[in-house]
């Protein structure tokens, strides 16, 4: 009887090198976010959100912009909400999309 003993051992491998940790504490900062919509004629709506500033996901925050007359409450449309929230950043995504293009972002 033949002991097979084998030239080579294989060498477990397990360090892949695109395998990085992509988990984080989400860093979420307000911000304005324009959605598409395709309702008849395309536009945008407006909504106050946050989003991590990191990758770029949408927190929970979810808030129609509006403006107070009267005893009542007026949304704003797209333009409107840029003008008053001016001083957030603002994104354009889809409406359904759940996380915002940080190359966006003005410095
Ligand atoms: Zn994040």
């Amino acid at each position: 009887m033949e002991n097979e003993i084998p030239k080579y051992r294989k060498k477990k491998n397990n360090s892949s090198k695109s395998e990085k940790k992509s988990d984080h504490k989400h860093e979420y900062k307000d911000c304005l976010v324009l959605g598409k919509v395709n309702w008849g004629n395309q536009h945008y709506i407006p909504t106050l959100r946050e989003y991590c500033v990191l990758c770029g996901k949408l927190g929970r925050k979810w808030e129609p912009p509006s403006i107070k007359i009267g005893n009542a409450y007026q949304y704003l449309d797209a333009d409107d909400a840029v003008k008053k929230y001016s001083y957030l950043q603002v994104f354009y995504i889809d409406y359904l999309d759940d996380c915002v293009n940080l190359d966006e972002v003005k410095e």
